[in-house]
């Protein structure tokens, strides 16, 4: 591990955590149980929905998704190239086609609704968009845009979980949210996920699905329910451990603070660096209250040697990452599909200017002005 000053993130965990922790330990009950139970009653509280399921991690909540959904051969889904690959692979794995579309603009990241909609074809099965560093995508076209086609919309909402937007809480909109807890995200619990579906016989599905569609559960049994179970549809393992749901739950009632935290470093980000010669801050205009702020992402100006920028803040002890290398440039996919450069301009030109700063809910203030400090410093000259 690298001695960064200021990393790119980092989890935020206390003695409350590893008091839960202790306390699953001592049950003796360490897979799905009880307190996952808990976790996701809690969840889908917060978040304002009839319910919610836990999963071991949000690609397994993307792939649950595609499962439920009957997704399969011949089928396409269109989503954004530039996320993480876990949507594109999971679809991928189900036999159907990724249908790459690009983002709206170097300001708003997300999924352009009117792309989308070019990209349509009777073999649509779903769109999927995300939430590009926590900032709603433009939900409220996309959803109109997918039941004017009788399409389910699948939010990635991995970088926004208890999000409020003015199109609504981020992963509820759509049919189905998928939300991720890796030990990056703002909610962490190292490796966790969970699933929302407005539709709860589909819900219902997904829970199914997580645990091989067995009729009757480990925890049935346990509680000396019937021993002989049945299977009625192809699932896998996607069940959390009770440690991972006990971390979730003290995470989520620290949610609302740490988001304030965030908010704070992105309005010092914001403030302190619009000036310098240049760049773009995505999102920029829109209030700073209404994202879950998982990146601070920034463009470079055209033509700048992003690598060299990133071993100047490397120097300063300041690590910075890229969000994201887009999915239809990588190997196996142009591969596959046929995609290549020239797809998606504005998705080409918006990751090969893009930098994430560091952000995470404990970084201070003295943290803050020293990236800014160190981003100012090696700032290409104009
Ligand atoms: C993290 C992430 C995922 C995958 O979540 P895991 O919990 O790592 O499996 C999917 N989509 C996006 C946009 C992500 O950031």
């Amino acid at each position: 591990m690298n001695d960064w000053k200021v990393p790119l993130y980092r989890p935020e965990t206390g003695p409350a955590e590893a008091e839960a922790v202790a306390e699953v330990l001592r049950s003796n009950w360490l897979s799905t149980g009880p307190v996952t139970q808990d976790f996701e009653a809690r969840y889908a509280e917060t978040l304002g929905v009839h319910g919610a399921v836990a999963v071991s991690n949000g690609t397994a909540a993307l792939h649950l998704a595609v499962l439920a959904l009957g997704i399969g051969p011949g089928d396409e889904v269109i989503m954004p190239s530039l996320s993480f690959v876990s949507a594109a692979a999971t679809v991928t794995l189900a036999g159907a086609t990724p249908v790459f579309a690009d983002i709206t603009s170097g300001d708003d990241l997300c999924l352009d609704p009117a792309d989308a909609a070019r990209r349509i074809t009777p073999r649509t099965k779903a769109i999927v968009t995300m939430h590009y560093g926590g900032h709603a995508a433009d939900l409220t076209a996309l959803a109109e845009l997918a039941r004017a086609h009788g399409i389910p919309l699948i939010e990635d909402s991995a970088h926004a979980p208890a999000t409020r937007t003015p199109h609504g809480v981020l992963g509820t909109v759509g049919d189905i949210g998928c939300y991720s807890f890796f030990a990056t995200k703002n909610l962490a619990t190292g490796e966790g996920g969970m699933v929302v579906a407005r539709d709860p016989g589909l819900l219902a599905r997904i829970r199914a699905l997580r645990s091989h569609a067995l009729t009757v559960s480990a925890q049935d049994r346990h509680r000396g329910g019937p021993s002989v179970y049945d299977v009625d549809g192809f699932g896998l393992n996607y069940r959390p451990t009770e440690i991972s749901s006990a971390l979730g739950r003290v995470q989520l009632a620290g949610l609302p603070a740490a988001q304030e935290r965030r908010q704070a470093v992105v309005r010092h980000y914001r403030e302190h660096l619009a000036d310098l010669p240049g760049i773009t801050v995505p999102f920029a205009g829109r209030p700073v209250q209404e994202s879950a702020h998982h990146l601070f992402a920034v463009l470079l100006p055209d033509g700048t040697n992003r690598a060299e920028i990133q071993e100047r803040l490397k120097g300063a002890g300041i690590q910075t990452g890229v969000h994201y290398p887009p999915s239809h440039l990588f190997t196996a996919y142009r591969e596959r599909f046929g995609t290549g450069r020239g797809d998606l301009p504005v998705t080409e030109r918006v990751t090969d200017a893009q930098l994430s700063l560091p952000l995470y809910a404990g970084m201070d203030a003295d943290d803050a002005a020293l990236v800014v400090e160190a981003v100012r410093q090696a700032w290409p000259a104009p």
